[in-house]
Formats: structure tokens, C-alpha cells, sequence
């Protein structure tokens, strides 16, 4: 017997499990309704009010936060709710700094896509026009840039520095036209709790959190993150052979999604120049390129040289436990010392 629930969304029978909400039922089932501050990885809030639907026998709702219930009947669209959502786009968006030609989330923002659907465009805000935001860029982060003045206040950000990231550094200030996301005392975000782990910046909708360094992918290929021993899968990005970006693989069981800065914003090492490539070992005083044969007998002769307290092993946070502790083993049943650390963390 199956536990779905069958409504009804626009004539559709749709089938979803008890505790979906309408919006992701009718995502989920390739049926658009429009949203901003709607996120499938976080608790849902419902402040943009865009995902407004009407339910048979019902007033309008906002459909991320109405589950599903046997036997509804849902429209998204009609002549009520058509202007409600205008009405509430054009607000949400009056001071919005459109320039989409010059904008890194150009074809790829969900604004774009919200606008295009209600039918609002730069023209037809200039009749409710205030006067345009000027906050200043926060270039402060070395890894992405904060543009408050492209900022749709959907509140994602927020919500996955506190839920996901738990770090909680970034919140909503000031209030009506002035309303802005902030750190604590409106501070550039380098001198806040901030990591860098670009959590909010792979989850804003718009163009006003994006990476300092962005090209788009020529091809992406799906693998482990080299860095650290937790192995989170990524998703790498190349183009002309270098690497160019990097994002979480969605549902991984390691990392459920989410990246650390390292492997978000850290592979840039793959391409630099000072990068070794071979191995080498130290002949006369110089590096020369060495095969792995002579490079290990080398090592092996060198450990042999060395008993007890003389030598010490420092293992890496880039080895998995195994390794860790083959190390240690190595170290104690062989070498003969307890000299043994570890840096917990690159
Ligand atoms: S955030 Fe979206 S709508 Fe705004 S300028 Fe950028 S691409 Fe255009
Ligand atoms: S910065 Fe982006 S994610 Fe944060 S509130 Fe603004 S639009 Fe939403
Ligand atoms: S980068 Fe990470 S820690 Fe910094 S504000 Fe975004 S989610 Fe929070
Ligand atoms: S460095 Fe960060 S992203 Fe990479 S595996 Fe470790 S925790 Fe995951």
C-alpha cells in the first residue's frame, strides 16, 4: 500500500510524501510556481510570499508552508493571485540594482526566472521606483564578494550560516528601505565569525553573493576532496585543463551538500605554477626528478639510519584513520618511539 499523498495541483493529480510542502510537490512534479526564499535543504519561512496558491475552500496560502494533504486542489494562477504576487514581487524588488548584462548570475538567477514569470521588468518598476540603494561592495573576503545592492532579503543566507553551518554570523539589520543582510555592527565580513565556507554563497538566488574568482565550467567531473581525510564529495569544474570550480556532489553521505572554504574556494593550488609534479630527491645538493624505485629505496635507507627518539612521525589531516593509524603503528612497532603527532587540521 502506498503512504503518498495524491492532490491535485492545476488539474494534475500529484503524488508526494506526508510532510511535503505544495511548493516542492509541485516542483518536485516539474509545475513552476514562483519562490525566492523557498530552499529544499532549509527549514522553509515563507517571507517572499511569491509561492502563493489557492486551495480549494480555502484564502491564499503560501505553499512552502502547506503540507500536502489528501484530496486538495490547488491552482497556482489565477487573476487574484496573479496581481497578489506582482504586487509582492515589485516590492520585494524596488530598489533592486538591475544591471543583469554585467552580473555573474546572468541566465542562472532565479530573480530572473521569478520576474520573467510574473511579468515584471525594469520598466514596469520604474513607476514604484525609490531611490536606489548605494550600499557599498564588501570585496573583504578574499573569496567571494558581498553586493547588498542586488540582495532580494529572501533570507537564505541567514538561514544556512545558522542551520547547516551553524555559525550564525550574518543576520538581518536596519529596517524598511534599508533593510540589509549583515554582520554584527555592520562590520566588512572578514572582521565577523565568518569561516569562508561559502555555504551562502552556493545558495543565493541572485547575483549579490558570488566567488571572487568564477569562470564557467567547460566540464565538471565528479570526485573527493583532496584536502582533508573527512573525503567530502565535490563536483570540480575545468576549462583548458584548470581547474575552475568546485561544489559539493548534492546528497552525498559524507558531506550532505556542504563544503568546507578548503574545498570550495582551495583547489586553486592544482594549477599553480610552484606546484611539484614529479618526485624528486637531492643529488650533489640538487633536486633532481627521481622514479618512484630510487625515491623509496632512498627513504628506506635513510629510516634505517634512524632508531628510537631519533625519529618521530608527524602524520597528515589529509589521511584517512586507516592511515592514521598504519602510521603510528609504523612508528611504534618499527621505528620504536612514541614520538607521534598529527595536525588535526590543514
Ligand atoms: S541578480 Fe539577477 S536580476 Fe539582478 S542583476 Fe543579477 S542577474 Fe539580473
Ligand atoms: S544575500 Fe542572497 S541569500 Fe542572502 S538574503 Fe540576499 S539574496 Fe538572499
Ligand atoms: S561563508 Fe559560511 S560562515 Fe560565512 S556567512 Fe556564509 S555561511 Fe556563514
Ligand atoms: S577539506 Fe573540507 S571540503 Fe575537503 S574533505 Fe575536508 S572538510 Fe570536506
Amino acid at each position: 500500500m502506498s503512504d503518498l499523498i495524491t492532490l491535485t495541483i492545476d488539474g494534475r493529480p500529484v503524488q508526494a510524501a506526508p510532510g511535503t510542502s505544495i511548493l516542492r510537490a509541485a516542483l518536485d512534479s516539474g509545475i513552476y510556481i514562483p519562490h525566492l526564499c523557498d530552499h529544499p535543504d532549509l527549514e522553509p519561512v515563507g517571507i517572499c510570499r511569491l509561492c502563493l496558491v489557492e486551495i480549494e475552500g480555502r484564502r491564499p496560502t503560501v505553499s512552502c508552508k502547506t503540507p500536502v494533504e489528501e484530496g486538495l486542489v490547488v491552482r497556482t494562477s489565477s487573476a487574484d493571485l496573479d496581481l497578489i504576487r506582482k504586487v509582492n514581487l515589485e516590492l520585494l524588488i524596488v530598489n533592486h540594482d538591475y544591471n543583469c548584462q554585467s552580473c555573474v548570475k546572468n541566465s542562472k538567477c532565479q530573480l530572473q526566472k521569478v520576474t520573467s514569470y510574473v511579468g515584471v521588468d525594469e520598466k514596469s518598476l520604474r513607476r514604484v521606483r525609490k531611490p536606489e540603494l548605494d550600499h557599498p561592495l564588501d570585496t573583504s573576503n578574499p573569496f567571494f564578494t558581498r553586493d547588498m545592492n542586488k540582495c532580494v532579503l529572501c533570507g537564505i543566507c541567514v538561514r544556512t550560516c545558522d542551520e547547516i553551518q551553524g555559525d550564525g554570523c550574518i543576520d538581518f539589520a536596519f529596517r524598511g528601505t534599508r533593510t540589509k543582510i549583515s554582520v554584527l555592527g555592520d562590520k566588512p565580513i572578514l572582521e565577523s565569525a565568518c569561516v569562508s565556507c561559502g555555504e551562502c554563497v552556493a545558495r543565493c538566488p541572485v547575483g549579490a553573493l558570488v566567488p571572487v574568482k568564477f569562470e564557467e565550467p567547460a566540464y565538471e567531473v565528479e570526485t573527493v576532496c583532496p584536502y582533508c581525510g573527512c573525503g567530502c564529495g565535490i563536483i570540480v569544474g575545468a576549462r583548458g585543463g584548470r581547474v575552475v570550480s568546485s561544489r559539493a556532489v548534492p546528497g552525498n553521505q559524507v558531506n550532505r551538500g556542504s563544503l568546507c572554504v578548503k574545498g570550495r574556494f582551495g583547489l586553486g593550488y592544482v594549477n599553480h605554477p610552484g606546484r611539484l609534479t614529479a618526485l624528486l630527491i637531492r643529488k650533489d645538493g640538487e633536486l633532481v626528478e627521481a622514479a618512484w624505485d630510487e625515491a623509496l629505496a632512498l627513504v628506506a635507507e635513510k629510516l634505517n639510519s634512524y632508531k628510537g627518539d631519533q625519529f618521530a612521525a608527524i602524520a597528515s589531516a589529509k589521511c584517512t584513520s586507516e592511515d592514521s593509524y598504519v602510521i603510528q603503528k609504523f612508528a611504534r612497532a618499527v621505528m620504536g618511539t612514541n614520538n607521534i603527532d598529527h595536525c588535526a587540521r590543514l
